[in-house]
């Protein structure tokens, strides 16, 4: 390559590197210069909400990070109210915040205050080490609360948060979610079911520098097989009198699941299985025993097992399916299987793909790489699916770190201001008189 040529492609990349701040507005080069302004400030919030242990049942620890949260809100201009749960779910309740205004999309913004670490964790809960930080709960998921609030601060900062509608709860049993799950998360539903869009700040999944987000999510079902056979003789076995027993019912079932059901998208896994003459299953300590003798035809067969899927569709086909091996008994036995629904599955849909595409403009106005999705089986569930019925949303939004739920959880801090920034301007963008 010659002088000239190099100087010319020099020039290129100062044009591209350039073109990438000419692609943000004066309101929106003041929001980003307000989340970098706040930086430290953002951190300081950061482990003073880490420092207070949060495990989901650490009831009032979850409470005083929330009043940690709710206290910047309130600075903020948001109403707040905390929405209790009812005594005998031992949950901390919800912190949920109101900013009333009159133009653009209505956003909901998802976060949670619980973490993974009991009151009594040995995990450190915070420790500065050079450009990451270490403790409970740092990536999952307080560094994505602050995330919010900063991005909330600095479009107060800037002047342009006055006109936005935003919800925002923080729950407090995202990691072990009370039950019934009708009740502790009917607030979050109620908000989705107003809101143009949710956006959910668990941590991002980093690759290669590239950070990705979720706009599907698979459902996560639990499902129970029984069955019963005729107890008798060994010797009797497969006649039409004394029939198979219940445990080669149990093994039939279990191998035409694995036969007929595999698909994309679709696992369904058996945790457990106990069969014998006299067979206990107890759900509470996920615990069994039997008890058979090798020249008795098996009377029980227990098994559990969950069950993932995409869409509604999918896990409604599914369903039915396995019901429809379930009622195939082979002589002498019988078999039901029950399932128990969690969360409900999220679709990828053009209009999440279409906020992805918003979500990574933003990211390369500001500076920064490009956003892409992730398959929806490399993460589990999240409240983001209780949305999905509801509303367009998308989740990982929030700070950049590796191993969540470890002892050995951390977080890239320069992820906060990074998230921050791409916060703050796709509130800003979508909260406009015409959004994009
Ligand atoms: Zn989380």
């Amino acid at each position: 390559m010659n002088q000239k040529s190099l100087a010319s492609l020099l020039a290129l990349a100062c044009l591209a590197a350039g073109a990438a701040h000419a692609q943000m507005t004066g309101p929106e080069q003041r929001i980003v210069a307000a989340v970098k302004q706040g930086s430290p400030k953002a951190l300081e919030l950061l482990e003073k909400s880490v420092r207070i242990n949060s495990g989901t049942l650490n009831v009032e620890g979850v409470r005083a990070v929330g009043e940690v949260f709710r206290a910047e809100l309130v600075d903020l201009g948001f109403e707040t109210h905390w929405v209790e749960m009812p005594t005998d779910m031992h949950r901390a309740g919800h912190l949920v915040a109101h900013h009333e205004g009159s133009e653009g999309k209505r956003i909901l913004l998802l976060g949670h205050l619980d973490t993974v670490f009991d009151a009594n964790s040995t995990v450190p809960l915070w420790e500065r080490q050079g450009d990451r930080v270490r403790g409970q709960g740092v990536s999952d998921m307080k560094g994505g609360d602050v995330i919010v609030i900063e991005a909330l601060r600095a479009l107060k900062n800037a002047g342009s948060l006055d006109h936005a509608r935003i919800d925002i709860i923080f729950t407090g049993d995202e990691e072990r979610t009370g039950a019934p799950l009708a009740v502790t998360r009917e607030p979050m539903v109620k908000l989705a079911k107003q809101a143009d869009y949710a956006l959910s700040f668990e941590g991002s999944g980093r690759h290669e520098g590239i950070d990705r987000v979720s706009i599907a999510r698979r459902s996560s079902t639990d499902w129970a097989l029984h069955v019963q056979g005729r107890p008798g003789h060994s010797a009797g076995v497969f006649s039409p009198g004394s029939g198979y027993g219940a445990i080669y019912e149990g093994a039939r079932i279990l191998n035409a699941f694995r036969d007929q059901l595999i698909e994309p998208s679709l696992t369904f896994n058996v945790g457990a299985a106990v069969g014998g003459t006299d067979v206990n299953y107890s759900e509470a300590t996920a615990t069994g025993t039997a008890y058979g003798k090798t020249n008795v035809i098996a009377r029980g067969f227990e098994a559990r097992g969950d069950l993932r899927f995409i869409s509604t569709e999918q896990g409604d086909r599914v369903k039915r399916h396995m019901q429809d091996i379930v009622a195939a008994s082979l002589p002498g036995t019988q078999a039901t299987i029950t399932f128990r629904d969690s969360y409900p599955p999220m679709p990828a849909t053009p209009a999440g793909q279409r906020l992805v595409e918003l979500l990574s403009k933003v990211s390369q106005d500001a500076g920064f790489r490009p956003v892409t999705t992730a398959d929806p089986a490399s993460r589990g569930a999240g409240d983001i699916q209780f949305t999905a019925p509801y509303t367009t949303g998308v989740d990982g939004l929030g700070a950049a770190g590796s191993g969540a739920h470890t002892d050995d959880e951390d977080l890239e801090v320069a992820s906060i201001e990074r998230g921050a920034i791409r916060a703050a301007l796709l509130i800003y963008r979508l909260t406009r008189p015409t959004p994009p």
